[in-house]
């Protein structure tokens, strides 16, 4: 439910959390998971919406509108569903209260302990270090490579079992010798 003094005081307070935007999706999905763990919240489906819709959520999902996708709102709708699943929450209950505050201060003072994740979003948002393709010439030679190994592993093999054979015939004819 709106509550538009609720909000203002809000975007007040966490002035700064709200202008810390993520870069993309992936960066959202990828903060709420932390969240999640680390709030213990169970399973949260995120999706997202866009335009004139707000940002929502209820005891199981939150929807993020894809133009903020910043800290603030981020643990604005988390805190809701910490609020619904951990602390009775009854229908009917106001959803912005001091308690829900509390708890998005907690969740923004833990991102900031992290450092905003910036590390975490780094490392996984990263594009994979190219790769030059191979050449035929280093095709070519790769593949005798492995093909070699392969080799060495049957001649292993070969040799031990000529081993054995030659200890077994030594046993056959040591006790041939006696009959
Ligand atoms: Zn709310």
């Amino acid at each position: 439910m709106a509550n538009l003094s609720y909000y203002g005081d809000e975007r007040k307070e966490f002035q700064e959390e709200f202008k810390k935007e993520l870069p993309n999706l992936k960066a959202v999905r990828i903060i709420v998971g932390k969240l999640q763990k680390h709030f213990k919240l169970g399973d949260v489906d995120l999706d997202f919406t866009s335009g004139r819709n707000h940002s929502h959520a209820s005891r199981w999902h939150i929807t993020i509108n894809v133009e903020q996708t910043n800290f603030g709102v981020i643990c604005h709708e988390l805190a809701h569903v910490f609020q619904a699943r951990k602390l009775e929450h009854e229908a009917g209950d106001k959803w912005h209260t001091k308690k829900h505050k509390r708890i998005m201060k907690r969740m923004l003072a833990y991102c900031r302990k992290k450092n905003w994740f910036e590390v975490e979003l780094g490392r996984r948002l990263a594009e994979k270090p190219f790769k030059p393709e191979l050449t035929k010439e280093e095709q070519r030679a790769k593949r005798i490579k492995q093909l070699e190994i392969r080799k060495q592993s049957y001649t292993r093999k070969i040799k031990l079992s000529e081993n054995r054979v030659r200890k077994l015939n030594r046993q056959i004819s040591a006790l041939k010798r006696f009959v």
